[in-house]
């Protein structure tokens, strides 16, 4: 068997790896690289393997650095199935939807490179099979996979791949991304099943957040601050998971009258539709942390919210003069809503920047979680006055101590763990932390690097 990293290696993003055994060969995620713009050009690059020499593709959740390649890989010859959960399969229909309109828009403002076209996704999508978890499926002869509920987001998972090749049995887990613990709306993360190789992520490696109860104290803080001062709240989000638990987060704030009422806007189409997911999957989400509501209430929706979903909508907001809070995609704030928002908004020092996830190497947001004092919108130079604050409680990733308790599982440590999803030196720390910990050999691939394993 041979195991090949072909991204998600050298930096978080663009996950694809691929397992090849005598019988056939398993694609692990397809994903889009993200860097300063939504694409960088490295996605224009070929994929480094033959698209229609893969016989399955396996895919641990919707986020666009983990399926916005998909597209692509079928428009290149890929003929076989695809395989998902369900709550996977919908909002990968919408992330690669909202992502041609997005490529689509920034062709046309910046020149930049449209990966795939509108009709390449429906074509995708018909290869797709979707799967619940924990129901072990044949992908190719010999080849079994199973999805377990990986906490990340709605529907993610992490995938154990058993393998019969040539007499010789192997088990291998790829962790997708791995959820932050005691996320009021989602269920936790499965323990690891037992496994001879671990693919393991390290987005957060080399650090622990604060624990996930300070993230309603903290918003509440920051809003009635920049609210108290006439202020508006910005809040870039990633329209799956972040703004659910952002919508989550206030409509407990208001229910306990801990923030006064001021309008809410969600102004992305994109969150909308994702929100509606989250409604129609709800047996997917976690009915049994101490903050859930009843199931019959909406967990998202409070009568101060409003969302804006088509563009004649979102301009109203710009003549709403009250304090508010705005609700934007993209998350990294390298494309969407948000950018208007923040030509708008941060140069005005009564105003509040409220960074809630991971902010990539080279990103507008990361820029701005940084601290520069300048930063160019839409080819505008802005001064940044708003303040800016970072609540990482509210990451969907689990942090060192989490990811250390993934790779212990039951305590059979796996023969061998591969390390990605980290950016320089995170991996490493990790490792090293791995080492001391657990006594465990990490190792870390380079890109295109492949393993007989
Ligand atoms: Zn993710």
């Amino acid at each position: 068997m041979r195991l090949t990293f072909y991204g998600a290696v050298e930096s978080v993003t663009g996950s694809c790896f691929l397992l090849e055994t005598a019988q056939g060969k398993l694609l692990i995620d397809c994903g889009m690289h993200q860097g300063e713009r939504m694409c960088s050009t490295k996605n224009l690059e070929a994929f480094g393997f033959t698209p229609n020499a893969v016989d399955a593709v396996v895919v641990t959740h919707a986020h666009f650095d983990h399926t916005g390649r998909l597209p692509d890989v079928v428009k290149q010859g890929f003929a076989g199935k695809i395989f998902m959960t369900p709550p996977t399969k919908a909002l990968t229909q919408l992330v690669l939807e909202d992502s041609v309109r997005v490529m689509a828009e920034n062709a046309r403002k910046c020149g930049d490179p449209v990966v795939y076209e509108k009709e390449d996704v429906p074509a995708m999508l018909e290869r797709v099979v979707a799967v619940p978890y924990h129901h072990p499926t044949v992908v190719l002869p010999g080849v079994t996979v199973e999805f377990f509920n990986a906490g990340h987001i709605l529907g993610s998972s992490f995938i154990r791949v058993s393998v019969k090749d040539a007499g010789e049995q192997k088990t291998f887990i790829f962790s997708g991304d791995i959820g932050n613990d005691d996320v009021p709306i989602l269920p936790d993360t499965e323990a690891r099943p037992d496994a001879d190789v671990l693919i393991c992520e390290s987005t957060y490696g080399a650090k622990d957040h604060d624990p996930v109860a300070v993230r309603e104290p903290m918003l509440a803080d920051f809003v009635k601050k920049v609210i108290g001062r006439n202020g508006t709240v910005i809040i870039p989000a990633f329209s799956v998971e972040r703004t659910q638990e952002v919508l989550f987060a206030l409509d407990q704030l208001f229910q306990r009258g801990e923030i006064t009422v001021v309008p809410i806007y969600l102004d992305s189409p994109l969150a909308i539709r994702a929100t509606e997911l989250y409604r129609f999957f709800h047996d997917y989400l976690s009915f049994t942390h101490p903050a859930a509501p009843g199931k019959d209430d909406d967990w998202f929706r409070f009568p101060s919210l409003t969302e804006t979903l088509s563009t004649d909508a979102s301009k109203v907001i710009n003549d709403d003069v009250r304090p508010k809070v705005i609700i934007a995609g993209n998350g990294m704030m390298t494309g969407g809503r948000v950018l208007h928002h923040l030509a708008r908004y941060i140069s005005d020092e009564k105003s509040g920047v409220l960074i809630i996830g991971y902010q990539a190497d080279h990103t507008l947001g990361r820029k701005i979680q940084n601290g520069v004092t300048e930063v160019n919108i839409y080819g505008e130079k802005h001064t940044v006055r708003a303040e800016v604050l970072t609540i990482d409680a509210f990451s969907a990733h689990g942090d060192q101590k989490k990811l250390t308790t993934f790779v212990r599982g039951s305590g059979v440590l796996p023969k061998r763990v591969f390390l990605v999803h980290g950016e320089g030196g995170i991996k490493e720390a990790f490792a090293e932390h791995l080492r001391t910990e657990l006594g465990i050999a990490a190792e870390i691939p380079r890109v295109t690097q492949t393993y007989e394993l």
